[in-house]
């Protein structure tokens, strides 16, 4: 028993954030997130760092999920490369994790499947059943609901009726209720 506690007591909790539409911006294309291509096209969500630095601050590891099927059909990994080299500079991030498959390759790894939280799991020795994914799509709270994770979405016209389970109205909400979840008693700003 003392050693299965002691086990439990050295996991981790995780945070996983979508990329696009929650850490940087995209652009909309008939109702389309259309995903940046180049470093020039990159728009960091800079709102997102004080929060971000919160959830660090609470122990939480904080890692960046996304899928980016372009890499299977002529988007660069370099400039991808560049982006997230970038986005590392402005955010506090843990790790950033990147299923390159299209649709048609049926991987593990696209969400909604869970393969890059089931991944993160094993890197990071996270204890899933108390982690979290932060989302704006429905794809997220699948990957969340498959893996075991609690997942605090944030009102868009991509959150769908699959099941999630929190809905906030933006980040900063998302983030204080993670704080409040992860430690209860902590005091959330108004
Ligand atoms: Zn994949």
């Amino acid at each position: 028993m003392g050693e299965l506690y002691a086990f439990l007591g050295a996991m981790k909790l995780g945070v996983f954030i979508e990329r696009d539409g929650v850490l940087n911006k995209v652009r909309l294309e008939r109702q389309h997130q259309v995903t940046p291509s180049t470093l020039a096209e990159f728009e960091i969500n800079m709102e997102a760092a004080p929060l971000l630095k919160k959830l660090k601050a609470a122990g939480l590891v904080v890692i960046v999920t996304t899928n980016q099927p372009g890499l299977s059909n002529g988007l660069s990994r370099r400039e991808v490369d560049r982006m997230h080299d970038a986005l590392r500079r402005a955010l506090p991030l843990d790790d950033i994790l990147v299923c390159p498959h299209a649709e048609t390759d049926r991987c593990p790894c696209r969400k909604p499947k869970p393969g890059l939280l089931i991944e993160a799991k094993f890197k990071w020795q996270l204890d899933m059943d108390r982690s979290f994914v932060i989302s704006e799509k429905w794809q997220d709270a699948e990957a969340a609901r498959a893996a075991g994770c609690t997942s605090v979405m944030i009102q868009s016209p991509w959150v769908g009726s699959v099941h999630h389970d929190f809905l906030l109205p933006n980040l900063k909400a998302a983030v204080d209720k993670i704080l409040q979840l992860h430690v209860p008693g902590t005091a959330v700003a108004a």
